[in-house]
């Protein structure tokens, strides 16, 4: 049995325990340190720490503390990874913790994070998926069911100075463009005690703190990717930047929609993933890597056979753009949410389904001027019911209910 390098304890705050960090920064100290060929278990708490509850009331999606976020555990170190090597990662299982069989969906209030879809869903709701074994289903979200394709929405090594110092002036450049925007264009440093910089402590603690940068995006290193390839069986070639390569994770999601487009998020979990890591020395320069690079699962849930829907980039006020594929994307999401509705689903839970199953997205088109186009995949094998068209139109095999709780207006 490989050893547990990191323990998380799900009824202590995350605070409390000093192998979590939520922010990147090259000082965050190394809190385990392995060889190369090691193997380790490594376990996480769900992205927000616990703030998230399994019940029916969407008040704690509307109030989450999304400076909090993302709760990581690490940084592990790994002996002679220097500058410029790859750390190579086999992701050999990854679980749901014994005592937490259980994850969320939610969308964000439009004050308060908001998400891909958030004109159309701007207040907060919430589903709770139940975890039984490989398979997952809601009380929610009726009619649906399928196997959980397991991954780490977040993972990645510290960055050095230059690294950090380019992330943080890009996104500020940015944000200054529009500073009042709501949701913001981006997540800068904020230095207040949400920060949560591991075993740092003292004046070093808040300088760094100032300046570490947010988990919110996925940048060079990896990090926030939230890609649902990225699962159990995969192995993924991480740049290193600094001495040790100071490898964290966390954001573990039991199975995810492409885009993770309802941002609370896919189905949310806490867990642990057992790992292995190897060194390619040099590996940067070798394969030329500047993002990372990953090889998938040999084991993928079986789900090939798909209804799709497509999307243009013209937007829902008629407006034409050029070859916006995030428009585009909208677009085909917005189509498959308006026909489950013909089933008997709120658009709340057609909502939640593109965000959690087993969807694909695809950039089909983005050559003939002017629209880009895209596609949303959308499984036929997880329904419980018929999903596809006929002759005698769509018959309702759903109540329609709102059981996806709808929180107090803002
Ligand atoms: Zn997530």
């Amino acid at each position: 049995m490989a050893e547990t390098l990191i323990a998380v304890d799900l009824s202590e705050s995350p605070y409390t325990n000093d192998k979590v960090h939520n922010r990147w920064h090259p000082d965050i100290p190394i809190v385990e340190w392995v060889n190369p060929g090691d193997d380790f278990i490594i376990e996480t708490y769900d992205w927000t720490g616990g703030q998230i509850k399994n019940d029916d009331d969407a008040a704690d999606v509307r109030d989450v503390e999304l400076v909090q976020v993302h709760f990581l555990s690490g940084p592990v170190g790994v002996k002679g990874a220097e500058p410029g090597d790859l750390l190579v990662v086999d992701i050999l299982d990854i679980g749901a913790k014994p005592d937490s069989l259980w994850g969320f969906n939610g969308f964000f209030s439009k004050q308060n994070g908001g998400g891909f879809l958030t004109d159309h869903f701007p207040l907060a709701q919430k589903s709770i998926w139940d975890i039984h074994g490989m398979f997952t289903s809601s009380r929610h979200v009726p009619g649906v069911k399928y196997a959980g394709l397991i991954h780490p929405g977040l993972i990645g090594c510290l960055p050095d100075r230059a690294m950090l110092d380019m992330w943080n002036s890009r996104e500020k450049t940015l944000f200054d463009t529009n500073p009042t925007r709501v949701p913001p264009l981006a997540a800068l440093p904020d230095g207040g005690p949400s920060a949560h910089m591991g075993r740092m402590t003292g004046d070093a603690r808040n300088v760094a703190a100032a300046e570490a940068a947010r988990t919110v995006p996925p940048r060079e290193h990896g990090g926030n990717c939230d890609i649902k390839d990225l699962s159990r069986g995969s192995k993924i070639y991480f740049p290193v930047y600094v001495d040790g390569a100071g490898l964290s994770m966390g954001d573990l999601h039991f199975s995810q929609g492409d885009g993770e487009i309802t941002f609370c998020g896919a189905i949310e979990m806490a867990g642990w993933l057992h790992l292995k890591v190897e060194l390619i020395k040099g590996g940067v320069a070798k394969y030329g890597v500047k993002n990372p690079i990953f090889k998938p699962s040999p084991i993928t849930p079986k789900y090939d056979d798909f209804l799709i829907f497509e999307g243009i980039s013209v937007d829902e006020a008629g407006v034409q753009h050029y070859l916006d594929v995030h428009i585009a994307y909208r677009q085909a999401c917005l189509n498959a949410i308006e026909y489950l509705k013909k089933f008997g689903y709120t658009g709340a839970q057609a909502y939640a389904i593109l965000g959690t199953a087993p969807c694909q997205g695809h950039i089909s088109g983005v050559v003939d001027i002017p629209n880009a186009c895209a596609t949303l995949w959308l499984p036929t094998d997880i329904f419980d019911w018929d999903l596809m068209p006929n002759a005698d139109g769509p018959k309702r095999y759903l109540d329609g209910s709102i059981d996806v709780p709808l929180a107090p207006d803002l």
